[in-house]
């Protein structure tokens, strides 16, 4: 028994490595959908944090093909230690702009800087395993809630994974189940809902600890007020001892807290601030957008109130 033990827990971790690399990987090409052919410079130095992960878009043009560009000359800064966020409307650029600082593919003019390094001479690798990425849609794999967390650190000890658990708020949802953390979850376990899934991939990504953390805001999260309410919150971990964190946000509701918001639009920076001084401009595409998020909101609440009377 003894004998056999040793090769299967070690197949069990080869597994459990290529699992990690999955979860990277899954990732990465949602958010790429095309191959590419970015190559680190010979001998490139790694990423140095110096500044806890500034990145600083500097008058950067960039389209996926060269005759149509999608970001026009955008120059911005993202600060580390700040809670800042993308906005603006479908197909605006929001993405691209993680596409890019993944560096899946190379500006066409202009650079992109993290704390004064242009990322094209850094090494790859190293920039990175310094992003963490919740993406729209995060894998989950058939395996218990404490399994699928660990993908974040694999040699993160239970009292690690607990402390997340705990800081994420899925405590609350384990708590009443027979199995705890030991539950299934998946397509053969417990189901469930967007935002849990996602505050489980937060889980995941406080154990990573990744420098500069990316959330590609998933609407299907944003079931409930109260599921948004818990995401912000759990958003400001993300900038504890002055990392760097980026939303990309479909709902206002979620980033109105940022210290500041990036509208987009049609690949050029429209407008920059926080949301008091973004609504204080009558004028403003933020203002636009809010108002008639604001209105769906009213609408979605009148329809629920109509059904519960009925
Ligand atoms: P949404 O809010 O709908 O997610 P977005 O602001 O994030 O939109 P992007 O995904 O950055 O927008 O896309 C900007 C534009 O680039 C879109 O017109 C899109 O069709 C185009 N685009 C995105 N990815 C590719 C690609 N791999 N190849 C060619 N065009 C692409």
């Amino acid at each position: 028994v003894f004998q056999l033990s040793v090769p299967l827990n070690f197949l069990g971790s080869v597994y459990r490595d290529m699992k990690q690399s999955l979860i990277d990987m899954e990732s990465l090409f949602r958010l790429q959908r095309f191959s590419v052919r970015v190559k680190s410079k010979p001998n490139a130095p790694p990423l140095q944090l110096i500044h806890g992960g500034e990145i600083t878009f500097d008058h950067v043009t960039f389209g996926y093909h060269p005759d149509r560009p999608i970001l026009k000359d955008c120059s911005f800064t993202i600060p580390a230690g700040e809670k800042v966020a993308i906005v603006g409307p479908s197909g605006s650029g929001k993405s691209t702009i993680l596409r890019l600082v993944f560096r899946f593919y190379d500006v066409t003019s202009g650079r992109i800087l993290i704390d004064g390094q242009d990322i094209r001479d850094v090494d790859l690798d190293s920039l990175r395993r310094s992003i963490g990425v919740v993406p729209q849609d995060t894998p989950l794999f058939n395996e218990t809630i404490m399994e699928n967390l660990r993908y974040g650190k694999l040699t993160a000890s239970d009292d690690e994974v607990n402390e997340v658990l705990y800081r994420v708020r899925l405590n609350e949802l384990v708590k009443d189940l027979p199995d705890g953390v030991n539950t299934m979850v998946g397509e053969r376990g417990l189901m469930i809902s967007g935002g849990e899934k996602q505050r489980l991939a937060m889980g995941r990504l406080l154990l990573k600890d990744a420098p500069i953390t990316f959330f590609d805001e998933a609407t299907s999260a944003l079931d409930t007020h109260t599921e948004q309410a818990l995401l912000r919150t759990i958003h400001d971990l993300f900038r504890e001892g002055g990392k760097t964190n980026v939303s990309i946000a479909h709902r206002l509701r979620t980033i109105a807290d940022a210290e500041k918001i990036i509208v987009l639009k049609d690949g050029k920076v429209l407008e920059e601030g926080d949301h008091y001084s973004l609504l204080a401009d009558e004028h403003s595409l933020y203002k636009e957008l809010w108002d008639i998020q604001e209105n769906l909101d009213i609408e979605e609440h009148l329809k629920d109130l109509e059904e519960e009377k009925k």
